[in-house]
C-alpha cells in the first residue's frame, strides 16, 4: 500500500455521553425520511469518484485520519429515504425494527460536534446500515491516493469489480 498523505485529514475529538436528545432527533429523522418513502421520493443520486477503490488503503487512511469527514453527520448519518428502503429491505426490518436497530447503534460515548454514530474507534454503524454518501464518499487527499494506486496497479484499465467500501474500517 502507497504511503499516506502528508495533507490527509486528522480528527481528534472529544468523547461525551450519549445524548438521548440526539438520538430521538435521529430517530424523528428516521421517521420523516420513510414518509418520504410512501410519497415515492427516491432521494439523490450519489456516486463513488473511485468505484474500485482498494478497500485496505480505505480503511488504513480512515483509520489513521479518525474520521474528520463524520464532523457534518449531524443526527442523521447523512441517511436518506433511499437509503432507509433499500437498508430496510436488505436487513427485513420493519419501520419499528429499523428505528430500533439505528438508536440501538448510537455508542455509550459519541463524539462531540460529530455524527451521533462517531464512537470512540469510528462509525457504529454496520456497513450495511451506512448512507450511500458515508460508502462513496472520500476527502480529496484520500481520493488522489486511491487514483495514484489504481493507476500504479497491474489492474489499472480494467473495469472496476469491486464495489466502493465504506470509509471507515
Ligand atoms: S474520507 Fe477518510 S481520510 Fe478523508 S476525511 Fe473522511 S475519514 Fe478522513
Ligand atoms: S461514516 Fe458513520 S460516523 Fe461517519 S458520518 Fe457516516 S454514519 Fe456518521
Amino acid at each position: 500500500m502507497a504511503a499516506l498523505p502528508a495533507d490527509l485529514p486528522s480528527f481528534r475529538g472529544r468523547l461525551v455521553p450519549r445524548d438521548p436528545a440526539r438520538v430521538k432527533a435521529m430517530v424523528l429523522h428516521l421517521r420523516h425520511e420513510l414518509h418520504g418513502a410512501s410519497k415515492g421520493d427516491r432521494g439523490r443520486v450519489v456516486r463513488s469518484t473511485v468505484p474500485d477503490a482498494d478497500p485496505a488503503t480505505v480503511a488504513a487512511a480512515c483509520t489513521a485520519c479518525g474520521g474528520h469527514c463524520c464532523r457534518k453527520g449531524g443526527n442523521d448519518g447523512f441517511l436518506d429515504t433511499h437509503d432507509l428502503v433499500r437498508i430496510a429491505a436488505a436487513l427485513r426490518l420493519n419501520r419499528q425494527k429499523l428505528e430500533a436497530a439505528y438508536a440501538a447503534a448510537v455508542a455509550d460515548a459519541t463524539h462531540k460536534d460529530s455524527c451521533i454514530f462517531h464512537g470512540a474507534r469510528g462509525c457504529t454503524l454496520s456497513r450495511e446500515m451506512r448512507s450511500r454518501v458515508c460508502n462513496a464518499y472520500y476527502c480529496g487527499p484520500l481520493e488522489r491516493l486511491l487514483k495514484g494506486a489504481a493507476q500504479s496497479s497491474p489492474g489499472a484499465g480494467k473495469p472496476a469489480s469491486v464495489r466502493a467500501p465504506a470509509r471507515r474500517a
